[in-house]
């Protein structure tokens, strides 16, 4: 809850409570209490057109000040078994909310608060001419001692509240950071961490499932000319469509990540090198074949792929390591092809 909607509630429910105290002390004749009721809801109504306001430190003022003065003039006039005493007691705890005064502070305004309600306790034992005995002193202490430990129950639910909302934020943001961490901000695919990440937990996957699994990885070819022939800023472009297209080509269970500069990972999660070469070729077909329309003009892009596969018992490191020789082995026969680096593939075929 936000504090205007806090400090209104709160006001309309004091303005409610003094104009029902206000009428059962007319029709008791405690003529003071009349007038301090009269003038408690006049201090509400200004307090609610100052939340309107958004002046909360006047409201605040204006509400701890008529607490402490009502329940303190109340005690004194009807007696310590009239229970206005005990919303002095429920102002201690309302006073923690207020961050906005130092620690020390609060601390010293709830001792303040709790000298001030055993002196009033002493007052009403010593110097009160005995508790009126008029029956409105009694349906005052049962309601009196009612709402007042209502406030102390509603000041709990409150700060409960106040905490876990604080909670649930702090999570979401938690996750935030985490996404963030996690992916790479001009194309939106998962970063190199986060690729490395995927490709320790499909070793392990393989391991335990005796599978493999491949890796491609993709440069775009000559794409210092694109930079040089149109800015950096269509190279970002450029990026985040080849991007795009890689996302577009392979199968949802695939991770297609940004490895760095223009270089592309993807993990292929239960594959062999043929099922993986299929794919990068389809992907590199798919480069090649539509035009990229930069600035109104059409270029013509190509990427070279290299692809490697793990088998159980070896290193993701030296698959990735295969990946790459496989790459540059396609960069100096011509670019624009499919390359692979595959250990095993006299055993297997
Ligand atoms: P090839 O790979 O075919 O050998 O040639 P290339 O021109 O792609 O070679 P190289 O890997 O040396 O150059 C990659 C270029 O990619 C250099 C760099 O300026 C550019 N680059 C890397 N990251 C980004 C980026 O985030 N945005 C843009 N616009 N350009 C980038
Ligand atoms: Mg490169
Ligand atoms: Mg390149």
């Amino acid at each position: 809850m936000q504090t205007g909607e806090l400090f209104r509630n709160l006001a309309v429910m004091a303005l409610a409570a003094h104009s029902v105290i206000l009428v059962a002390t007319a029709m008791a004749h405690i003529w003071v209490l009349v007038a301090l009721n009269v003038a408690s809801v006049m201090l509400y109504a200004t307090a609610l057109i100052l939340n309107a306001h958004r002046w909360y430190v006047a409201v605040l003022g204006i509400g701890i000040g008529e607490v402490s003065f009502h329940a303190v003039v109340a005690t004194v006039i009807l007696g310590w078994s009239s229970g206005f005493h005990i919303y002095l007691l429920a102002l201690i705890p309302l006073v923690f909310f207020f961050d906005a005064w130092s620690l020390p502070g609060r601390v010293a305004a709830s001792l303040a608060t709790a000298a001030g309600y055993v002196l009033l306790y002493w007052y009403a034992q010593t110097h009160a001419p005995g508790d009126m005995t008029h029956p409105i002193v009694g349906f005052f202490g049962y309601t009196n001692l009612f709402v007042g430990a209502a406030v102390l129950a509603a000041t709990s639910y409150y700060y409960g509240r106040t905490v876990s909302h604080a909670e649930l934020v702090l999570r979401a943001k938690n996750r935030q950071l985490d996404e963030l961490a996690r992916t790479d901000a001009l194309t939106g695919l998962p970063n190199r961490r986060e690729a490395l990440r995927l490709t320790e937990e499909e070793e392990i996957r393989s391991i335990r499932s005796e599978g493999c699994f491949a890796l491609v990885l993709f440069d775009v070819d000559l794409f210092k000319r694109v930079n040089d022939s149109y800015g950096h800023d269509i190279g970002d472009d450029v990026l985040r469509e080849v991007a795009g297209r890689l996302r577009g080509t392979f199968r949802a269970q695939d991770t297609v990540a940004r490895w760095g500069g223009e270089e592309f990972l993807v993990i292929l999660p239960q594959t062999n090198v043929q099922g993986a070469a299929v794919a990068a070729e389809k992907a590199r077909a798919s480069i090649q074949g539509d035009a990229f329309t930069v600035s109104g003009q059409e270029l013509r892009l190509t990427v070279t792929a290299g692809v490697a596969v793990y088998y159980p018992g070896g290193r993701v490191t030296d698959v990735i390591k295969d990946a790459d020789i496989a790459l540059y082995r396609g960069k100096e026969t011509g670019r624009n092809r499919v390359e692979v680096v595959d250990h095993r593939a006299g055993e297997l075929s």
